[in-house]
């Protein structure tokens, strides 16, 4: 029995049981692939479930409005992925008369379809050999064959790639992707696999070297780039102001507070005195401060966030604050906001 013969064995007894799986309908396999990028399968099923019930097919996420489909995506982060799908169910209108595209080149023209996507929903969809290489596909073939190649680099990522699409070559695609995807999920974790009792035990390098803990290798840690943002929650009678974050940078078409970014969180004297907080108050006699909210950090994949939300009540209307969309206290919740954002509203900050 070969190493993808093993895998699939082990496959079919341990698989979970999801409903992405079995089916072969590549628009469903799309959605789900684009919502698991980054995402724990718990997280994103209910996503999943909820996204499809919507837009259960390319007709009803093409014709969607982007606001609904970022309210649908609310929480999930990586907003470009959303915005990438509906981009995608345009051009699966506009280009392939409606029609999910049926061959890898085809596929890896949608928008936000990358090698790895486009292999997946080949494979799964079409019985096409096309390996998938993720994260978890790097962990097992390190350590099953000891390469100590970094993963991140350019050398290491052709290496992959190709060991990767040799052992698919004989074997049938679908099950096999699915079956080292599954296995690098819940057998050859990345952390204190439970090698002993391992079916692949007797065919992996690392194992026997023991090195399994050192593998698979980077050669890069990702920087980390400290933002400061300063959220004004203007309330005026029953009203709020939000904007819209237009501009290529985290968040974008999400709607949140107005914001003061800095380079350090401001203090109440600090924020009297910031140009942008005068210009949005300006020739407004009264701006009672009624909260700063305790500072939060929040984590996103190359920032980190520190954050507060500063509550201000206002008498009275300027024209500087007819650069924010203003609505009712009620309202909120039909803006897809940011995970942050959200956080605060269900009083979670
Ligand atoms: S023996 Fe351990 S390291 Fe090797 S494939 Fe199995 S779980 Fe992974």
């Amino acid at each position: 029995m070969n190493l993808s013969d093993q895998l699939i064995d082990w496959y079919q007894v341990h698989k979970r049981d999801l409903p992405w799986r079995n089916i072969s309908d590549p628009y469903l396999i799309w959605i789900s692939e684009i919502i698991l990028q980054q995402t724990r399968v718990n997280q994103g099923l209910d996503y999943y479930l909820r996204f499809i019930e919507r837009f259960p097919n390319v007709e009803t996420l093409a014709a969607a409005e982007e606001d609904e489909v970022l309210k649908y995506w609310q929480g999930l982060g990586y907003y470009s992925r959303a915005r990438n799908l509906h981009q995608a169910a345009q051009q699966i209108i506009r280009d392939f008369g409606g029609f999910f595209p049926t061959t890898y080149t085809e596929v890896l023209q949608l928008k936000g379809v990358g090698a790895y996507t486009a292999a997946a929903v080949c494979s799964f969809a079409y019985n096409l050999p096309y390996a998938v290489v993720d994260g978890n596909v790097y962990r097992v073939l390190s350590r099953l064959f000891a390469i100590e190649t970094p993963i991140d680099s350019h050398f290491g990522k052709k290496e992959f790639d190709s060991l990767a699409q040799q052992l698919i070559e004989n074997s049938v695609p679908s099950l096999h992707n699915q079956a080292i995807m599954e296995f690098g999920a819940l057998q050859c974790v990345p952390v204190s696999p439970n090698c002993s009792d391992c079916p692949l035990q007797v065919y992996c390098k690392a194992y026997e070297l023991k090195i399994v803990e050192q593998l698979p290798v980077k050669s890069k840690k990702t920087s980390v780039k400290q933002r400061f943002f300063n959220y004004l929650v203007i309330q005026y009678n029953q009203q709020i102001f939000l904007q819209k974050r237009t501009a290529d940078d985290i968040w974008k078409n999400l709607y949140e507070f107005p914001l003061i970014e800095t380079d350090h969180l401001l203090t109440l004297e600090e924020l009297l005195e910031n140009n942008s907080f005068c210009h949005i108050f300006y020739g407004i006699e009264q701006v009672k401060i009624l909260n700063i909210s305790k500072p939060v950090h929040h984590l996103l994949t190359h920032r980190r966030i520190t954050a507060q939300f500063i509550t201000l009540q206002i008498v009275e209307k300027n024209e500087s604050l007819k650069q924010f969309i203003e609505i009712s206290n009620t309202e909120i919740g039909n803006f897809a906001v940011s995970r942050l954002v959200e956080m605060y509203l269900k009083k979670e900050i």
